[in-house]
């Protein structure tokens, strides 16, 4: 499904460079779990936003390497394409919970944007589907918590919903990247659970 071959990365901060990814090569395939593991700073993140399209350029350049999703190569696709991929086929869960989410917004219109952007699909629709998504990701009182905002929720639970924002669209590959860093350990342990079960639900 997705092969990275020879990914570099750099970022060029004053004048100087920081060669962030050095030669990557990585397969994954069809349903299949990859963990990538390395210390802070290694180049985790910046590879993961390099296949989704979401490496600030610049001050971040791939200066080579090629990321093949299902035959296309991604760096050889303009935005609009790039788009329809990225959110649709690929998802990304963030660490970063609060910088995702929309204070202001309920977050039942947060899920069920991505669906309005990739689908032709009337708005009461699209949050019907948003109701449903919550509840598959086992968030408690769903009917209610739709039209809460995010300050509203427990870690976990913002967690949930971003889970549910990764997989509205039925994505092929999600990428979770530190997922649970932000939560306490029993809360860590159920996202993992859910995310491995929905894994399976959802063939990703
Ligand atoms: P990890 O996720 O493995 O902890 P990152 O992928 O975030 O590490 O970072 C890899 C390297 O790239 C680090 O040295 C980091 O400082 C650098 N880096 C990441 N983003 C930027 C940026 N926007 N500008 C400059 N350097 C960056
Ligand atoms: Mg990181």
């Amino acid at each position: 499904m997705l092969s990275i071959k020879n990914l570099n990365v750099r970022f060029k901060v004053n004048k100087n460079y920081i060669y962030a990814v050095n030669g990557i090569d990585l397969n994954i395939n069809k349903r299949e779990t990859v963990s990538i593991i390395g210390e802070s700073g290694s180049g985790k993140s910046v590879t993961a936003y390099s296949l989704s399209g979401l490496l600030p350029q610049p001050p971040g350049e791939i200066t080579q390497g090629e990321i093949i999703f299902e035959n296309t190569n991604l760096l050889k696709l303009n935005n609009k394409s790039l788009n329809k991929i990225r959110g649709n086929d690929i998802s990304i869960i963030f660490q970063n919970i609060d910088e995702v989410l929309n204070p202001n917004i309920k977050i039942g219109y947060q899920i069920a944007e991505p669906l309005l952007i990739h689908e032709n699909i009337s708005k009461k629709d699209a949050l019907k589907k948003a109701l449903d998504m919550l509840k598959k990701v086992d968030m408690p009182n769903p009917n209610e918590t739709i039209d809460f905002y995010p300050d509203q929720l427990s870690g976990g639970m913002k967690q949930r919903v971003m889970i549910a924002i990764a997989l509205i669209n039925n994505p092929q590959l999600l990428i979770a990247d530190e997922p649970t860093t932000a939560l306490d350990v029993t809360v860590q342990a159920e996202i993992l659970e859910l995310l491995k079960n929905l894994k399976e639900e959802y063939s990703m």
